[in-house]
């Protein structure tokens, strides 16, 4: 299509053939697309020459902020060298080789071996499959039921997609399987005793033993959970849940698989949620912060003793694979961004504005709407209810989520707006502290104005 397209022809042409991602169909045709046409630093610019302060880095991934030509430059760099090397047939390419070693210098003690792939999902996906391979390489073949949190996310593949537990993702896709299971969430502002961490904390131990039980153990393949669980609404557990939870699987015998898309990459501190708990997963999934969105692909990194269990057991070639495995424009983009984090002082600025992330959501906690304020790192959320002494939600007519989207978008910041009533924040890691000071203004602006309409003051 050569012919200038005008800003309306673009958005009926996208109501007309784009299917967007986690839409309703018809509401997005009466709806219509946002359509973003450039960015700069922590600012996206839409067709209309709008302006808007992104507060969540995208899609928790632009951890570098929009416009590093340093990553461009790389990616340029290699598209001209050499655009697409494959994976298969014992072929490799040098970014993808510097990448693993680069990463997995950094990762966990133990997770050597990192296998590429495309995302966040593939990364889930390919974790199930080298999880049944290795408990088939190994001999216990009745080790293939996994348990996985009530409000995590793992990706939108098929497998993925059940181990989530969110209706959104279940509801008509006959989901979940009837090999995955899942558990209450270490949720502490809807927890029975939620101030008492040392509770929040044995009560998902107790029922990950429950649950184990009830399947049997020698059923069970692993446990699956996010450190903090993004997509369900940031719901951050306790320090020291996820130390817990790793005690927990070698008392059980089970694996345990820490879905790190969200967490990884200095999105709340560490470089690894993991690192701060000293818990070294078994696998740990990872994608978005890998390359800061600036090309996709994600990363599975295996632990030794799994690599080498099926390493001796499988001669033959593990029948796992994708075109995409290691791509090195990807890999390329990949090399920078973890210089970017770590010489390029990006992981050092992210825990400075901490601060003051930290600082503006204790100063939003007092906002007659505001139940919950949870945070760790640039990761955060803000909870609004309609009573905040007994922390009742807001009923689902009142669409509170759709309507602090279009209220967020008109006073110019973009955040995570959830239909429960959940303000989610993942700003890049380049974010200055008066850009922190700019989002929570705004978003200041959005609980006012909401506050000020007739049908919510009516229900608080
Ligand atoms: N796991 C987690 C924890 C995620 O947050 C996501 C994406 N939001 C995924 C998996 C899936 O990643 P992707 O969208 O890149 O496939």
């Amino acid at each position: 299509m050569t012919e200038t397209l005008t800003n309306r022809s673009l958005i009926d042409l996208d109501r007309d053939h784009l299917i967007h991602p986690v839409a309703s169909f018809r509401g997005h045709e009466a709806h219509g697309a946002r359509v973003l046409a450039s960015g700069d630093g922590m600012w996206l610019t839409d067709i209309e020459g709008k302006r808007v302060i992104d507060a969540f880095a995208g899609l928790w991934c632009v951890n570098v902020g929009y416009g590093q030509d340093s990553i461009v430059e790389a990616a340029a760099d290699q598209m001209r060298r050499l655009p697409y090397a494959t994976g298969y047939f014992h072929f490799a390419s040098e970014p993808a080789i510097r990448l693993a070693a680069e990463l997995t210098a950094l990762t966990p003690e133990g997770l050597n071996h990192v296998y590429f792939t495309q995302g966040g999902s593939e990364s889930v996906d390919s974790a199930v499959r080298y999880i049944v391979h290795y408990f088939n390489a190994i001999g216990k073949p009745d080790k293939k039921e996994f348990i996985a949190l009530e409000w995590g996310y793992h990706g939108s593949s098929a497998m993925g997609a059940g181990l989530t537990a969110l209706a959104n993702f279940h509801r008509g896709f006959d989901l979940p399987y009837k090999w995955q299971h899942h558990i209450a969430s270490p949720y502490p502002y809807r927890h029975p005793q939620g101030h008492d961490d040392a509770a929040v904390i044995a009560s998902t131990i107790s029922a990950l033993e429950a649950k184990v039980a009830e399947i049997g153990a020698d059923k069970v393949a692993a446990f699956c959970c996010e450190p903090i669980q993004g997509s369900g609404g940031v719901i951050v557990p306790p320090v020291g849940w996820l130390k817990a939870i790793r005690e927990a699987c070698d008392r059980l015998g089970i694996l345990l698989l820490v879905d790190e898309v969200i967490t990884g990459f200095g999105r709340t501190g560490p470089l690894f949620a993991c690192e701060a708990e000293g818990v070294t997963p078994d696998f740990m999934t990872t994608a978005k912060g890998l390359t800061a969105g600036y090309a996709p692909m994600g990363a599975l990194f295996m632990a030794d003793h799994i690599y080498q269990a099926i390493a001796d057991a499988s001669p033959l070639p593990v029948g796992h694979g994708g075109t995409y495995s290691g791509h090195p424009v990807s890999a390329a983009v990949g090399l920078e961004v973890l210089r970017l984090y770590r010489e390029g002082g990006v992981l050092a600025n992210g825990v400075m504005v901490g601060e003051r992330f930290a600082a503006r959501m204790e100063a939003i906690r007092s906002h007659p709407l505001v139940g919950d304020v949870r945070y760790r790192g640039l990761l955060g959320a803000i909870e609004l209810v309609a009573n905040k002494d007994t922390k009742e939600p807001f009923a689902a007519d009142l669409s509170i989520g759709d309507r602090l989207s279009q209220m967020t978008w008109d006073n110019g910041v973009i955040a995570r707006c959830f239909a429960n009533a959940v303000i989610g924040f993942a700003p890049a890691l380049t974010c200055t502290p008066d850009e922190m000071d700019i989002i929570f203004d705004r978003v200041q602006l959005c609980l006012d104005q909401l506050l000020d309409q007739a049908d919510i003051r009516a229900a608080i």
